[in-house]
């Protein structure tokens, strides 16, 4: 499993990623991109993370890999990194697509309102649904306004407002699961990278 190393919470997605028994390794050159079964977008600043991109000559090669059917799961501001279309992006940002859906940065206000909620997952019933609540955080997070013909919802706050979605091997989150300790989100994407 790659995770996506230019700037952002790496560490934390990498050890709860070697928790479930994947190896991981650490992606910041194109090469590596063809080294990986599967890649996660960590969360951290999504213009930051878009300009190293360039900066690296990921940009190009990362895009045509997540068309081309590497399996992805992105985090907050790896959401907006694989959003088709972005609101409230900083100058000139762009994304890598894949997931079809609306993203609304910064959605719900500045860094102190930052907020811990449990979840409502469709996705995650069935063995999920007589085991804890989906606890997430929501660190400056984004929102997903509007989930286009090609994904689906995978996840939504108590009111019903989506804040992850998938499309196919491409999962986007709006909050941390792996600050909070809930690895279901990432066995999932596991579970996704197998089959693919
Ligand atoms: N607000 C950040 C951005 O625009 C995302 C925050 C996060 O990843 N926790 O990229």
């Amino acid at each position: 499993m790659g995770v996506l190393a230019l700037q952002g919470d790496v560490r934390e997605h990498a050890r709860m990623l070697e928790h479930l028994g994947a190896q991981v390794t650490p992606v910041r050159r194109p090469a590596q991109l063809g080294e990986v079964d599967g890649l996660v977008i960590p969360g951290g600043e999504s213009t930051v993370i878009d300009r190293l991109a360039r900066l690296t000559g990921l940009r190009e090669p990362l895009r045509e890999a997540i068309a081309g059917g590497l399996p992805v799961l992105g985090t907050c501001a790896g959401l907006i990194l694989l959003a088709a279309r972005l609101r409230d992006g900083g100058p000139g940002q762009e994304t890598f697509g894949g997931l079809d859906v609306t993203v609304r940065r910064n959605a719900f206000g500045r860094q102190t309102e930052s907020f811990e909620t449990d979840l409502v997952v469709p996705a995650l019933e069935g063995p999920g649904a007589d085991g804890p609540p989906v606890r997430a955080a929501f660190i400056r997070a984004p929102l997903i306004e509007e989930i286009g013909p090609a994904a689906e919802l995978l996840a939504a706050l108590p009111d019903g407002r989506a804040v992850a979605a998938r499309q196919g091997r491409v999962l986007g989150l709006a909050f941390h699961p792996e600050s909070t300790g809930e690895t279901r989100f990432h066995e999932l994407f596991l579970q996704v990278v197998r089959e693919s």
